[in-house]
């Protein structure tokens, strides 16, 4: 079985409705996204997926929450565990039958990570 990542960046602001500490005011993260995907057939040019198109379908969706303010473009409260599972529920749609999406991770420091898989 082979397993390909590939991660990306993006700056965007939210804010926890009904947290009951700083995070509940308007702030801003560099997060970090990183999808790991796997399968055991690699197509005619011995690669599971081309890393080029997989980093596309991450930028596709990471550039529709790139400088915005998380809580006015998603239906959801923008916690790292809904944002990894966000993630991981569009990478998904978009990746060929023969390429399994093993987990998304997001971080919104260098300290602090949620995992998703299914
Ligand atoms: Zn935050």
């Amino acid at each position: 079985m082979y397993t390909l990542c590939v991660e990306d960046k993006f700056s965007a602001a939210h804010q926890l409705i009904d947290y009951n500490g700083p995070c509940e005011n308007l702030h801003g993260h560099t997060f970090k996204v990183k999808v790991c995907v796997y399968g055991e057939k690699l197509n005619s040019l011995s690669l599971l997926i081309d890393f080029t198109d997989l980093k596309k379908i991450l930028k596709d969706i990471r550039d529709q929450l790139d400088h915005q303010f998380l809580n006015n473009v998603l239906n959801f409260s923008p916690t790292s565990e809904n944002l990894s599972k966000y993630f991981y529920d569009k990478v998904k749609e978009k990746l060929p039958l023969e390429v399994k999406l093993k987990e998304v991770t997001l971080w919104e420091s260098e300290t602090s990570s949620a995992t998703y898989n299914d």
